[in-house]
Formats: structure tokens, sequence, C-alpha cells
């Protein structure tokens, strides 16, 4: 069983070599009478709040560290090959937390879901039907009550929750922008996902002037993935009653310590609001979700661009990527295709 081990706590930048490859002897089986279930890992999934799980215990929150030595573990596609839970059974498809490894023993306690609809990508599980596309789904439609005209902004906009943020933006008739790193990025906002207008952040010297140039009435919805200069810029150029939805502040995962806001007091010139969230708390909400998504996606109303690395060694360096921007879309690993 290769397993993706996780080396020792980190300090900075996440390396590839903070990780390392290795196969385990074990056997693993369902032991008698447990309601463990026994899976083949066939996409696993690399999101940005991996980074937190990779800090010492004491700076954790909300989430656990990963254990030095043990493999590291997240979202992910599965084939249940045997099962001591009522609810899964052999050859179900299932998303949700597995190891990062060719086959994991699961506790279905975590948050497993059994895959009802197989006539999409399998892989979009680890992202616009899993837990990226909640996020975008919540973040939109509940922590930002968005209306049809409204003027949102998105950063991180290319990425596996911000591409659907935006689609979801322009589909509700709003005019929406955002930004990313790159101009290959840039040219996949506008020409793929529809967005109205969208720049590099990294080739801005300004950012305020940024947002002035394709706000000058102001921001009605910030859909924030990065935090530090953005957020300041943004809290310079809400329009009124502006909701911000903090989902993530990637910039800062990796500081030691976290950069000041300057601009706060604009939230209570602007009569603005600004509201965090976490997606597991709307899981409840995956029916209605799907019922949204799945047309979308079958029609061709919406597009999701995945970045797939080969295999589980390809693991470390996809993982890392993200907080480089060498991810473009959706970034996964494909450990087996059945
Ligand atoms: P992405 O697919 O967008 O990948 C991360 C991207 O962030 C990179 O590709 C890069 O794109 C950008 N980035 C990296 N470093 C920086 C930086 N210093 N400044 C600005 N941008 C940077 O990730 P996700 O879509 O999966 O996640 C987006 C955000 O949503 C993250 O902050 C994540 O933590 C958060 N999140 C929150 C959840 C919640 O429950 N609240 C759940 C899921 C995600 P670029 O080339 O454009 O710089």
């Amino acid at each position: 069983n290769k397993q993706v081990i996780f080396r020792d706590y980190v300090k900075g930048f996440p390396k590839e070599s903070d990780m390392y490859v290795t196969a385990s002897t074990i056997k693993l089986q369902v032991p008698e009478g447990s309601n463990g279930v026994l899976v083949k890992n066939l996409y696993l999934s690399c999101d940005p709040y991996m980074r937190n799980r990779m800090n010492p215990p004491i700076y954790a929150s909300y989430i656990d560290s990963f254990n030095p030595g043990s493999p590291i573990s997240g979202y992910g596609v599965a084939k249940v090959l045997d099962s001591g839970h009522p609810n899964f059974k052999k050859g179900d498809l299932v998303w949700g937390i597995t190891g990062w490894e060719e086959y994991s023993l699961l506790s279905a306690t975590k948050a497993l879901f059994k895959i009802q609809h197989t006539d999409v990508p399998l892989s979009h599980y680890t992202g616009i039907l899993g837990m990226p596309g909640m996020t975008a789904y919540a973040g939109f439609y509940e922590v930002c009550s968005p209306k049809k005209g409204e003027y949102v902004f998105i950063s991180a906009a290319s990425g596996a929750v911000g591409q659907l943020v935006g689609q979801f933006a322009k589909l509700l008739g709003c005019y929406v922008v955002g930004s990313a790193g790159s101009k290959d990025k840039v040219d996949m906002l506008k020409n793929k996902f529809g967005f109205d207008e969208a720049f590099n952040y990294k080739e801005e010297t300004d950012l305020d002037a940024a947002l002035k140039r394709y706000f000058p009435e102001g921001i009605d919805i910030y859909f924030e993935n990065v935090g530090g200069k953005m957020l300041d810029a943004v809290l310079l150029n809400m329009r009124n009653h502006c909701r911000i939805a903090a989902c993530g502040m990637i910039s800062q995962y990796n500081l030691e310590e976290h950069e000041g806001v300057h601009n706060l007091m604009n939230l209570i010139t602007k009569q603005a609001r600004i509201g965090g969230f976490l997606v597991p708390d709307y899981y409840h909400k995956y029916p209605q979700f799907l019922e949204l998504v799945l047309p979308y996606i079958k029609q061709g109303k919406i597009t999701y661009v995945e970045d797939i690395a080969e295999g589980l060694e390809s693991g470390p360096a996809a993982l890392v990527g993200l907080f480089t921007g060498r991810n473009v879309g959706k970034q996964l690993v494909a450990v087996a295709r059945e």
C-alpha cells in the first residue's frame, strides 16, 4: 500500500520534501463487527486548508494537525472494496475524507458521501461536485445574499472555488470581475468562464487603483479567497451594504505573523458586512446543491477546469504548488482510474 507520509510540522512555505512516498506492508481489512469501510482511492484532492494541518497542534484551531510519520489525509474519491457499515457496500463509489495512499480503512462516521450520479467525470467529486463546489455554493448563495445586477469581485478566481463562484454570479446576472496570478488564468476567466473582466494581481502595483478601474461605482459582493493586501484594497472600494464572504485567506497561510488589515473602519461607513464560514456546516444542503449544479454541468452552462497530476508520487508537488499558483483550476491527483 503506497502512502504519502507527512514528515514533520512545517514553518513557512511547505515543500515537497515535507512529505515522502513509501510502501506499507500492513494488510488492511475491516475488523469483524466494526463499521469500517475499506476503499481503493481513485482521486485525491489538493486543498489549501491542508497547509493549516501541517502546523503543530498548538496553532491548529478548527482542524487537527497531520501526524508526523503517518499518511496525510484529505478529501478524495474512492471505491468501496469491503464494508462493515450498513450504508456502504462493495462496489459503491464514495467521496469524503480518505488517506493519501492506495487503500484506506475509513471510519464512515467521518464525512463520507455515496456517489449517486456517475454520468459525470468521477474526478468532479473532488471539485465542482465535492467540497470546493459546496464552498462556492454556500459562500455565494448563503453568505453573500446575492441579487441580480450586483457587482461581484472574486480573488483566486480561477481556482477550485473561484471559477464556480464566478459562473454562479454570471448565471444570476451579476457583473463579475476576478483576479488571478497569470495571463493564462486571466484569459481563462474571461474566455472560458465568462467573467466580464479579470486582472493579474501580480502585475498591479496599486490594487486600489485596479479595483477602481473595474468597479468605478464600487463592489457589492467580495468573495474573499486570499486576504492581506487584497482585502485592504476591497475595503476601500465597497458600495453601501457590501457583503464580504470570508472563505479563505491563502496569502496568509505560510506567514508566521499575519499581515494587518488597515481599512476595517469602512465597514461602518459603508454599512457593510463580513462573514466567515466553514463548508462542513452546509453539507446537509448537498442534495439541493446537486439539484442545482448537475443540470448546469450536463447542459454545458457551467464548465469546470481541473489540473490532474498523475500518480500518488506527484501528490506532494501538486499540493505545495497551490501556494505558488502552479495549479490551473482544481488541483487533484489521480491515483487509479477504477
Ligand atoms: P485554488 O484552486 O484557488 O488554489 C489556490 C490558488 O490561490 C493558487 O492557484 C493561487 O492562484 C492562489 N494563491 C496562492 N498564493 C497566493 C497569494 N499569496 N496571494 C494570492 N493568491 C494566492 O484553491 P481553492 O479554490 O480550493 O481555495 C480557495 C480559497 O478558499 C482558499 O483560501 C481556501 O483556503 C478557501 N476554502 C475555504 C473553505 C471554507 O470552508 N471556508 C473551503 C474550501 C476552500 P493565483 O495563480 O491566482 O495566485
